[in-house]
């Protein structure tokens, strides 16, 4: 007798990366569902810095955090916020982090990024033509700016990687900086113009169109939690919220930094992080900067989007629902008014979840439970970038077919 099933896949979470995995799999032919209480979109990649950032291979983790750490901590006027008690409560997340801050682990994981990130198109591509969402992304390319010496020397071995792994971009004079974006004030030391590179003007507008395109074609959509999952020789059963279960022979968990509540799917029991990031809005100031820019030593970019000039960067360590921290969004303020002048007060403050592994790698592959499981989380920086890939490398899965692309790297066996 034929288990019976729901669907041919379900897809726990409807962010950038469970999006992207349901239309992948849909557009092969595949019955989906996908559960997310939310709206499509609305979670962290609703509020990211919008760049399709090719070049991100080089992680949070780096051998000079062990010199620079300390005054990170203790300055008033730094991108990073670390809680002392949350440290003390996760000290072996923390103590991984630390490891992976070796040289030879720093080269492997910005390996195993870049290989990733060379696959970035054939992912995301199709599904912007899917989503007929061309008119939502704008190739400018995308800056990054050094306004001291000292913040640009230590860039230049984390620089040097970049362009070994293959990553094209200009080295920029303060006078080609402000040619490119004559409204930037900072006193300007160096820059860099990262080529070819694409932003997206609102990110949950695409993945809302994805849903939308999605749902045209028959998919569908249940607007609960998967709790937990079960899986057999023949399936996976997800146990929702609203106490239903759903059926299929394989699940998807793409849950973000929330993948760890999905009970029994393997998911809770990797070491999956937070690290909160901040944004504010300026919605008379789009007309700023034409294209994404990155103040290296600040730790944020200002990205002019559709709905006005979004300053979206700082990295918090604190537990995953601890209150909104109104000093860093006080320290994007400062910033962003060192950066352009005085820009009057924000329109809007936000704040998000990046999912981060302790390696900075993501999760793409079978569960340590089951492979009728597949994990798909913990972008960290560069889920609005990856999300197309990996759904696609999501859907091989599915589909019982090896990647395009080699996922040793990112495996949950590494932990
Ligand atoms: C300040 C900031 C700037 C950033 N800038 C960039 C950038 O410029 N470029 C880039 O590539 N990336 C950037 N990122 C990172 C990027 O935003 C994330 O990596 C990416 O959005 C993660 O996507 P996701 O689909 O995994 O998670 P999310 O977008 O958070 O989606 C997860 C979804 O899962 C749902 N969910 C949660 N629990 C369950 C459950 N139990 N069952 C079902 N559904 C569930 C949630 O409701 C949510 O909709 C930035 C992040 C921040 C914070």
């Amino acid at each position: 007798m034929q288990p019976h099933h729901d669907y041919d896949l379900i897809v726990a979470g409807a962010g950038m990366v469970g999006m992207s995995t349901a239309l992948w799999a849909q557009s092969e032919g595949l019955r989906v569902a996908i559960c997310d209480p939310n709206p499509a979109g609305s979670g962290t990649t609703s509020g990211s810095a919008c760049v399709i950032a090719t070049y991100a291979c080089n992680p949070v983790n780096s051998p000079s955090i062990f010199k620079s750490l300390p005054s990170l901590l203790a300055s008033p006027d730094s991108p990073l916020n670390f809680n002392l008690l949350h440290g003390l409560k996760n000290p072996a997340w923390m103590l991984s982090f630390l490891n992976n801050c070796r040289p030879a682990r720093v080269d492997h994981i910005a390996n195993a990024l870049a290989g990733l990130l060379a696959h970035t198109d054939d992912g995301l591509n199709p599904l912007i033509a899917l989503a007929d969402a061309q008119d939502l992304i704008i190739e400018n390319d995308c800056l990054y700016v050094w306004s001291s010496a000292s913040g640009h020397t230590a860039s230049l071995p984390s620089e040097a990687r970049r362009a070994r792994l293959g990553v094209q971009s200009d080295d920029l004079s303060p006078s080609d900086i402000l040619t490119l974006e004559p409204n930037i004030r900072l006193p300007l030391h160096r820059g860099r113009r990262f080529k070819g590179v694409r932003h997206i003007t609102s990110p949950q507008e695409l993945v809302l169109r994805m849903h939308r395109k999605f749902t045209s074609l028959g998919g569908t959509t249940l607007p609960h939690k998967v709790v937990s999952s079960n899986a057999d020789v023949d399936g996976v059963t997800a146990q929702l919220n609203d106490d239903t279960q759903i059926r299929a022979p394989r699940l998807v968990i793409a849950a973000g930094a929330r993948s760890r509540d999905v009970k029994g799917s393997g998911a809770d029991k990797l070491p999956l992080g937070t690290e909160r990031g901040y944004h504010i809005l300026y919605e008379n100031h789009r007309d700023l900067l034409s294209r994404p820019v990155g103040w290296a030593e600040a730790g944020f970019y200002a990205t002019p989007m559709a709905d006005g000039l979004r300053v979206a960067g700082t990295v918090e360590i604190n537990a995953i629902d601890a209150p909104f921290n109104t000093k860093s969004t006080a320290y994007l303020k400062r910033k962003s008014h060192n950066m352009f002048g005085n820009l009057g007060p924000p329109d809007s403050e936000w704040l998000g979840h990046r999912p981060t592994m302790p390696d900075s790698l993501p999760v793409i592959g079978p569960s340590n439970t089951s492979d009728r499981i597949i994990m798909a989380f913990g972008h960290q920086h560069i889920g609005l970038t990856l999300g197309g890939i990996t759904g696609k490398i999501a859907t091989d899965l599915a589909q019982g077919r090896k990647p395009s692309c080699d996922i040793t790297a990112f495996s949950a066996g590494r932990f």
